[in-house]
């Protein structure tokens, strides 16, 4: 990865993974500049899970679409991105470890969000239901 400044080459010096968000934060030096700034690798879920529509046809499986529509559930609750995230990250790795079969129906993912939200906090989960009634 190049410098978002200069486009100098970069270094890493510093690296975390987040293993329950199944991504690795990472702190680039540019060796020419000198500038500091993070980085964040994640999984591209959109091409290791499908999701198959009623009418059969197929589409990505988007990260952003589950998050806002956790976000929006946990709206209420204090620390609501960060939750919104390890729910996110919670509810992909539930419906990729669902089957060997990487497609998910859109009833999957509501019902699994649904009942992750449950054990979390019970009117997050009412808040997700009367969005996808
Ligand atoms: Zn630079």
């Amino acid at each position: 990865m190049v410098c978002i400044y200069c486009s100098g080459s970069t270094k890493v010096t510093n690296s975390r993974p987040q293993k329950r968000l199944h991504q690795v934060w990472r702190r680039r030096q540019c060796t020419q500049c000198q500038a500091i700034f993070t980085t964040n690798e994640a999984v591209d879920f959109s091409t290791s899970l499908v999701v198959r529509r009623p009418d059969g046809s197929m589409t990505p499986f988007s990260r952003d679409t589950l998050f806002v529509s956790v976000y929006r559930a946990v709206g209420h609750r204090e620390r609501s991105v960060e939750d919104a995230s390890a729910l996110t990250a919670t509810i992909t790795a539930k419906l990729l470890h669902g089957g060997s079969e990487a497609a998910v129906s859109p009833a999957d993912i509501t019902q699994t969000a649904y009942e992750t939200l449950n054990h979390f906090d019970a009117a997050a989960a009412v808040q997700y239901q009367a969005y996808h009634h």
